[in-house]
């Protein structure tokens, strides 16, 4: 059993770091578990972009892995401590709150929770071969890199984001064509129709991907058509998934109100959970705006939040 540590935080992407940086200027000395969960390594979902042209700061970009070590270096500057091991259970019945790690308990007065979500792929091998070499899950990050401006695209998917992927990739590619597996789009009626409005869109319908074409780059896409049977190759230079986001919160069920998609309530404009003393941070309790910036900033909150709670007890 360890010393009872103020402040645990879990997940060290955006909105962990900040929430670091706070609480260690607030003399918290937090302990951060930076799991290998959002992209199967520590520092979440940007350690599997390319460029991030989006975050203040960065005039000329930066890749997402060096945005990572920046923010994870300036948290352990203010003295977090980091420990690079998945947590394996919680218990936030009891007082101070249990964190199972590596088969140790970890006891703290206050947690925070930021696992952050994991971008769905379709799992082909090819898919993950050719992973930021023309394959991507995150348009607002990577669609205006110049591999992909004024080429054929494609983007997998009927949904919202979908929809919303395809729209944001127009502004800098020839076409875009967006692969269904459905004849019927999953999206809102509005989105779909903006969409379909758009003359840069083509939809295929009731079309599946067979493969990931390319050598060092993505150069094609293997569909094939679920109603007539045709398979055929498509010459594009940019694979974009828009099928969803799955919150990392498998350890947190039955303990945590979460919504039907397993991300995590927080109370009204708070990061409150539903067990007092625990905070949400970042896109596990965010399947909106799932940003950078924005996770960072509500990592910043859940800190003050906690900071306040702290001092009341
Ligand atoms: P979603 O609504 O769950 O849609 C996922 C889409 O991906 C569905 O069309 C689904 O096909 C398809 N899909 C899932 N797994 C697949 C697979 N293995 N192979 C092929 N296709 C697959 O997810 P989302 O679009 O990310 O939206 C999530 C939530 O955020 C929704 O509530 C949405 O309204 C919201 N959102 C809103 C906006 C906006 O309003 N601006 C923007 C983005 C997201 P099926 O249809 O066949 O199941």
């Amino acid at each position: 059993m360890s010393q009872e540590e103020d402040v645990i935080i879990i997940g060290s992407g955006p909105a962990g770091h900040t929430a670091a940086i706070y609480t260690a200027r607030a003399n918290l000395r937090p302990l951060m578990f930076e799991g290998f969960y959002a992209g199967g390594v520590a520092g979440g979902q940007l350690m599997t972009t390319t460029e991030v042209e989006n975050f203040p700061g960065f005039p000329e970009g930066v890749s997402g892995p060096d945005l990572m070590a920046s923010i994870r270096q300036q948290s352990e500057r203010f003295g977090t401590r980091i420990l690079t091991q998945d947590v394996e259970a919680v218990d936030f019945s009891v007082r101070p709150f249990k964190i199972t790690s590596d088969g140790k308990d970890y006891l703290a007065k206050a947690v925070i929770i930021s696992t952050g979500a994991s971008a769905q792929y379709l799992g082909l091998a090819s898919e993950k071969r050719l992973m930021n070499r023309g394959v991507s899950a995150c348009a607002t990050c990577d669609g205006a890199l110049p591999p992909f401006r004024n080429k054929d695209l494609v983007v997998i998917g009927g949904g919202d984001s979908a929809m919303e992927e395809a729209m944001y990739l127009t502004r800098f590619a020839s076409k875009v064509s967006i692969v269904h597996r459905r004849d019927e789009l999953r999206a809102s009626k509005i989105m779909g129709e903006r969409a379909k409005e758009n003359g840069k869109i083509e939809f295929l319908l009731s079309t599946v991907v067979e493969e990931v074409l390319g050598g060092e780059m993505v150069e094609g896409v293997r569909l094939k058509n679920l109603k007539t049977g045709d398979v055929w190759d498509k010459p594009i230079a940019g694979f974009f998934l828009g099928i969803g986001h799955v919150p990392n919160t498998k350890i947190f069920e039955g303990k945590l109100d979460m919504d039907d998609k397993g991300y995590l309530r927080t109370k009204g404009r708070s990061t409150f959970t539903s067990v007092e003393g625990v905070f949400a941070a970042g896109d596990v309790q965010d399947s909106v705006y799932r940003q950078a910036i924005t996770a960072a900033g509500s990592g910043c909150q859940a800190a003050i939040d906690a900071e306040r709670w702290l001092s009341e007890q």
